[in-house]
C-alpha cells in the first residue's frame, strides 16, 4: 500500500466534510480584506490559495487571551476552581512550515518543567496538518534558519499540484486522522514521484526569493558582548513605536502577563500575551530593568537572534515567516538587524 493518499483539489470540501462529522477542522480561508485567516470549516468555507495566514497558527495553542482560575466565596472561605482545558481533538489544516516549526519553538517553553497544562492539552489534541509552500513572498525567509517548505512536517505533511493534494502521516495521531477519513482519499502509486517534482520546483522557487542568501553566520552565539554592544541599535531603534505589533503578529513570541478581574460575584484569573517591546513589561516592585526602547528593541532581537540558540542548541527564535516585515508601521524589522547589527548578506 502506498504511504501516500491522495484527493482531488476539488473535493476538498468531502475531505473537510468528513473530518467535521467528528471534530473541528480549521482551515485558512480568505477574509473580506484579501487575507487569509483561519476558520472552522462549514459548507461554504474555502481553502485560501495565500502564502500563508495573517495571524500566525500559534493563537490555537497560545491564544491571546484565556481565563486561567476563578475564585468565589463560598461563606468565609475562597475557593478556587479551574476553567476548562481542551479535551476535544481538532484539525488545524494548511499549516505552513515556518509556523510548524514555531510549535517546536513554543513547546521548548510550554512543555519545559513546570509544564503549562492549558498549552499542553491543546498541543496533545491538535492534529496539524501542514502543507508545503508551492508559492512565496518576497518576505520569506524560512531557508535562512534550516526551514525546509517542501519537507512541512507535522502529524501529516501535504503537497499539492495543480489537480491533487497529497498527504502522508508522520505521527500515530496524523495516521489516525487519514485513516478516520480513508472514505475520500485514494492511495496515490504515483505519489512518490510527483511529490517529489513538487519538492524541486519548491526548491527552485525558494533560491529566486529576495532573501534567499540570508545568513546567520554572525550570529553562532561567540559575539555575544559584540552584538549586544553595537552602536547600531540606536539608529536600529530611534523610531521604533513601542507598539508591540512585531510581537504579536510573531508566531514564536511568548511572552505573557497574568491579571485577576472582578467578575461582580468572583474573581477570575486570566493570561494575555505581553510585549517585551512594552515600556511596563517585566516591571518590578524594585524598577524596570529595561529602562529606554533601544533596550527594550535590542532585547527582543538579542533573544531571538543570539540567547535563545545560545540556550537550545543553535536554534534560532525565529522562523523567517515575514510577518514582521510585512506589518511594522514603521518598516523595521529582524532582516534589517541582521543585516545591520551582524552585517549579514542577503
Ligand atoms: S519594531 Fe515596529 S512593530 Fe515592533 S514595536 Fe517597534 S514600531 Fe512596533
Ligand atoms: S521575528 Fe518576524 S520573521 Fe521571525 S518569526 Fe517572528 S514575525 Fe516571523
Amino acid at each position: 500500500m502506498s504511504v501516500f493518499k491522495k484527493i482531488a483539489i476539488a473535493d476538498l470540501d468531502k475531505l473537510f466534510a468528513k473530518t467535521s462529522e467528528k471534530m473541528s477542522i480549521y482551515v485558512p480561508t480568505d477574509n473580506k480584506d484579501g487575507d487569509a485567516v483561519y476558520t472552522e470549516w462549514k459548507d461554504g468555507v474555502k481553502l485560501s490559495d495565500a502564502v500563508n495566514t495573517l495571524r500566525s497558527a500559534k493563537d490555537f495553542f497560545f491564544p491571546q487571551t484565556e481565563n486561567l482560575a476563578g475564585f468565589k466565596l463560598v461563606g468565609k472561605t475562597i475557593e478556587m476552581y479551574r476553567t476548562a482545558e481542551e479535551k476535544e481533538d481538532f484539525v488545524l489544516f494548511g499549516v505552513r512550515a515556518c509556523d510548524v516549526k514555531s510549535f517546536a519553538i513554543l513547546d521548548s517553553v510550554f512543555l519545559a518543567d513546570p509544564v503549562d497544562t492549558f498549552y499542553a492539552a491543546r498541543r496533545e489534541h491538535g492534529i496539524v496538518v501542514a502543507l508545503a509552500c508551492n508559492d512565496a513572498n518576497d518576505t520569506c525567509f524560512c531557508k535562512t534558519f534550516g526551514i525546509d517548505p517542501a519537507e512541512p512536517g507535522a502529524d501529516v505533511s501535504a503537497w499539492k499540484n495543480a489537480d491533487e493534494m497529497f498527504f502522508k502521516a508522520n505521527t500515530d495521531k496524523g495516521a489516525a486522522w487519514l485513516a478516520s477519513v480513508s472514505d475520500v482519499l485514494e492511495d496515490a502509486e504515483n505519489g512518490e514521484g510527483v511529490v517529489a517534482d513538487v519538492k524541486q520546483s519548491i526548491n527552485e522557487m525558494m533560491s529566486t526569493l529576495p532573501l534567499s542568501g540570508l545568513t546567520t553566520e554572525s550570529f553562532d552565539g561567540k559575539n555575544l558582548l559584540e552584538a549586544f554592544n553595537s552602536p547600531e541599535w540606536k539608529d536600529l531603534s530611534s523610531t521604533c513605536l513601542g507598539c508591540g505589533t512585531c510581537t504579536f503578529y510573531c508566531p514564536t513570541c511568548q511572552c505573557y502577563d497574568i491579571r485577576e478581574f472582578d467578575t461582580g460575584n468572583g474573581v477570575k484569573r486570566f493570561r494575555c500575551w505581553d510585549s517585551c517591546m512594552y515600556s511596563d513589561f517585566t516591571k518590578m516592585a524594585a524598577e524596570n530593568p529595561r529602562h529606554t526602547q533601544l533596550e527594550r528593541f535590542r532585547q527582543r532581537f538579542m533573544h531571538k537572534l543570539v540567547y535563545y540558540p545560545m540556550n537550545n542548541n543553535g536554534v534560532y527564535g525565529c522562523v523567517g515567516c515575514g510577518r514582521c516585515l510585512a506589518k511594522c508601521p514603521i518598516s523595521m524589522n529582524i532582516v534589517k538587524v541582521m543585516k545591520t547589527v551582524g552585517k549579514e548578506k542577503a
